[in-house]
């Protein structure tokens, strides 16, 4: 009898989220018991894009759910930035709201650098603002972007210590790739940056004890580019026709990520799906960046949140 090959272990990322909601409504009702601070998040939206729509009302979902005070401030299409940047200082200077996130995009009217770096650093749960990015340059404590936050901690609780592995990440973009880079440097990984002007990147990917692919490309990184057992996390959001020619003339999608799942799996020793991988982990990561800040405006260390 021949021997099935291994495939990889799948990481539940819908199952880590759950367990990091749980835990961050435990800190955050403790918070409350003990300062009187209930941790308050203020979500802004502008304009009407659908799916936009559907990720803010998934915010207020789950922030009221983790025990939290939610805000959603819906402004039309054609909103000026001046009266954006008006509303951003209100919430700036309210002491009940501890994260401010303003979902992007912005309509093209609108400059989103200009407003996000009205933010001020220490409500920017989205981790995104100049400040924040400068000081996980440099670890001070800051807020870090939420995907990249999400994966660091799903590596952790998978292979616990991370010093001295090989790892690379696809993709140099300010919300996942750099900052991640950062964070697995500040783990004392050995860290490799990819991007599209990388020379044989099936090679440099085939170093990698860890892999993250942030890149953006449907099943872009292929089996035969995997070190065999190495942990893969992909952050790919890609929608692709579905399988189903008929769905397909339909229009009907599906979404995959950069990692050509199948073949990945039969190399892997553990890797995340898509969906069902990282991206429950980015709302949950949001939460807890805004239970960390209501920590820290009043000077207090926030309790440890991993699993
Ligand atoms: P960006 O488009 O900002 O960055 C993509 C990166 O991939 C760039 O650095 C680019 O290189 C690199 N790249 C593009 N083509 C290649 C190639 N052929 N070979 C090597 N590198 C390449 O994307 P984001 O970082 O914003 O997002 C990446 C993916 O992650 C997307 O699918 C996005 O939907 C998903 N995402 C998922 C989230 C989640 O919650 N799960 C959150 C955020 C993003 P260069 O810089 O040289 O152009």
């Amino acid at each position: 009898m021949t021997a099935e090959p291994a495939r990889a272990s799948l990481i539940d990322g819908k199952a880590f989220a759950a367990g990091l909601v749980e835990r961050v409504a435990a800190a955050s009702a403790r918070l409350e018991a003990a300062h009187a601070i209930k941790p308050g998040l203020a979500v802004v939206i502008v304009g009407e894009d659908p799916a936009s729509q559907i990720y803010v009302r998934n915010k207020g979902e789950t922030t009221l759910r983790a025990g939290m005070r939610s805000e959603t401030h819906r402004m039309g299409e054609t909103t000026g930035q001046h009266d954006l940047l008006a509303l951003i200082a209100t919430l700036n200077a309210d002491p009940g709201i501890h994260g401010i996130l303003v979902q992007l995009p912005l309509p093209a009217h609108i400059d989103s650098a200009a407003v996000l770096g009205a933010i001020d650093p220490d409500k920017d749960v989205d981790g995104f603002h100049v400040v924040n990015a400068g000081r996980l340059a440099v670890g001070l404590p800051g807020l870090v972007p939420c995907t990249p936050l999400g994966c660091l901690m799903v590596l952790k609780a998978e292979l616990g210590d991370l010093s001295g592995l090989n790892a690379v990440i696809v993709g140099r973009s300010n919300i996942v790739g750099k900052p991640m880079a950062q964070l697995l440097l500040g783990e004392s990984c050995t860290v490799t940056i990819a991007h599209s002007r990388t020379r044989d990147l099936p090679a440099l990917c085939r170093t990698a004890d860890i892999l993250v692919a942030a890149v953006g490309r449907p099943e872009m990184i292929r089996g035969d580019w995997i070190r065999p057992g190495a942990t893969i996390i992909d952050v790919g959001i890609n929608r692709v026709p579905s399988r189903d020619p008929d769905k397909a003339a339909q229009g009907k999608t599906r979404v995959v990520g950069d990692v050509a799942f199948e073949e990945a799996a039969e190399i892997a020793g553990r890797i995340t799906p898509v969906p069902g991988g990282v991206g429950p982990m980015t709302i949950a990561c949001l939460l807890a960046n805004t239970y960390t800040a209501a920590c820290r405006s009043a000077g207090i260390a926030p309790d440890d949140l991993s699993a």
